[in-house]
């Protein structure tokens, strides 16, 4: 197939665009099938046979793939419906954390150990600030199990970690009240990772590297036996390719409802940004580090932000193109409670922020990635399910293999299969 066959689609014009490369609701594929060969000669990468691969969703699994396909060689296509860092999608929040600490889940703790490394050398290719040094404190009543087993693992694979009684975390942090908590477990190499700019980041490099991105809503279009031939687009227009990657996030449930309806759910997360007082940087990074504690985490104040505080909730269920994106009066005050309790000093700031996102959980909370059952030729990949976009470098990377049949741990495969 060659790129002009690549994507067939309306033909109406390609306007302006907000990245380089990047194509708005509408524009003609097919123009963009004919431009792109001149960029994808500029790539600095290349492997035979070159395949055409098209990523739906370009959030932190969508955009590192893209991305890790383009570095391959391949020819590729990145559609989101709303663009890349946009406000509805779980990787739009402006910050992420990425930490070791996974208790005893050991393949997760070794990706981001090995993710860690690769955000600081794409930060250094990228010459965009995306990390904050933090370190992150696991705050508990007692010891347990996973706390333990966080210790334990952080310890195995060479990274640092601090165990700390209640009056170690007086001394320590004179700034929180650790009442109630006898016990914090510090991970001092735990970073903030700036997650929008992140992503926009990551899909700009994409297109200067020669990929193409559309803002586009797709979904499954025809098939031919058991390959998917094209994607049908909102604007009515079909994308063939030889490849297709699914990693819409909170949306693939409504995508393949009778496939990932029961397996993935997506409750809504509200999120509060505390403003620091005047002159007062105790709990602004790096002074202060990420920390949690059963139903509440947060981050210290980033870039002036103020600190980021979330209370966790049970099952709710939260529709990511039409909720309001606005927090609850019970989520403010139990954000205010938690604040009075634990920051003191913050008690009577005003909220400067919030945001309201949505998690994609999987019962078990292991990513799900894996082919879809009835073609052979299309990969899903998601159910981050609150921990995924740490891991973005790294398994972009994984995705990009598995699309195209390549090796990968048979551990992590057996991990993320769909049906497990
Ligand atoms: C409150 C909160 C805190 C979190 N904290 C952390 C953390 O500290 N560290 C961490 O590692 N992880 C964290 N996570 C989890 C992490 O954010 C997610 O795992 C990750 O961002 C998911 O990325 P994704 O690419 O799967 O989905 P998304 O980022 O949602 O991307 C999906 C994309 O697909 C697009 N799309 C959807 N449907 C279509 C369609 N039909 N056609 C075209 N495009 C489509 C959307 O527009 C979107 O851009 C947190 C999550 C939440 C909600």
């Amino acid at each position: 197939m060659d790129r002009r066959t690549f994507l067939k689609t309306s033909g109406a014009p390609i306007g302006a665009a907000a990245l380089s490369g990047l194509v708005p609701h509408g524009a003609a594929a097919e123009s963009l099938a004919a431009r792109e060969p001149a960029r994808a000669e500029s790539a600095a990468v290349h492997t035979t046979p070159r395949a055409s691969v098209v990523v739906i969703g370009a959030g932190a699994f969508g955009a590192w793939t893209a991305l890790h396909l383009r570095e391959m060689g391949h020819a590729v296509t990145l559609l989101d419906a709303y663009g890349p860092g946009n406000s509805r999608a779980t990787s739009g929040d402006e910050t992420r954390q990425i930490r070791m600490g996974y208790g005893d889940r050991e393949l997760y703790a070794r990706s981001a150990q090995r993710a860690m490394d690769a955000w600081r050398a794409r930060e250094a290719e990228f010459g965009v600030p995306l990390l904050v040094p933090t370190g992150r404190l696991q705050l508990s009543r007692d010891w347990t199990p996973a706390l333990r087993a966080t210790e334990a693992m952080l310890t195995r694979l060479g990274a640092r970690v601090e165990a700390m009684t209640q009056d170690d975390l007086r001394k320590r942090y004179p700034q929180m009240n650790p009442e109630g908590m006898g016990v914090g477990l510090l991970e001092p190499g735990a970073m903030v990772i700036r997650a929008k700019q992140a992503i926009v980041t990551v899909a700009k490099t994409f297109t200067q590297k020669g990929g193409t991105i559309a803002i586009e809503r797709a979904q499954p279009g025809r098939a031919d036996g058991r390959q998917l031939v094209d994607l049908e687009t909102g604007n009515g227009t079909r994308v063939s390719a030889q490849t297709f990657v699914f990693a819409c996030g909170p949306w693939l449930p409504r995508l393949f409802p009778a496939l990932l309806g029961s397996r993935i759910k997506v409750p809504g997360r509200d999120v509060f940004y505390f403003g620091l007082p005047a002159g007062d940087a105790r709990l602004a990074a790096p002074n202060f580090p990420n920390f949690s504690e059963d139903r509440y985490y947060g981050f210290p104040s980033v870039d002036g932000r103020g600190l980021k505080v979330c209370p966790t909730t049970g099952p709710t269920t939260f529709d990511p193109d039409t909720d309001e994106r606005i927090v609850s009066p019970h989520e403010v005050h139990r954000a205010r409670a938690f604040l009075a309790l634990r920051f003191p000093s913050l008690k009577d700031q005003p909220i400067t922020e919030t945001r309201v996102c949505q998690l994609e959980n999987t019962s078990d909370e292991h990513f799900i990635i894996d082919r879809h059952p009835d073609y052979d030729n299309v990969l899903i990949a998601g159910g981050g399910s609150g921990h995924g976009f740490k891991h973005g470098p790294v398994i972009g990377n994984y995705i990009a293999k598995r699309a195209l049949g390549e090796a990968t741990d048979p551990a992590f495969d057996a991990m993320v299969k769909m049906a497990r």
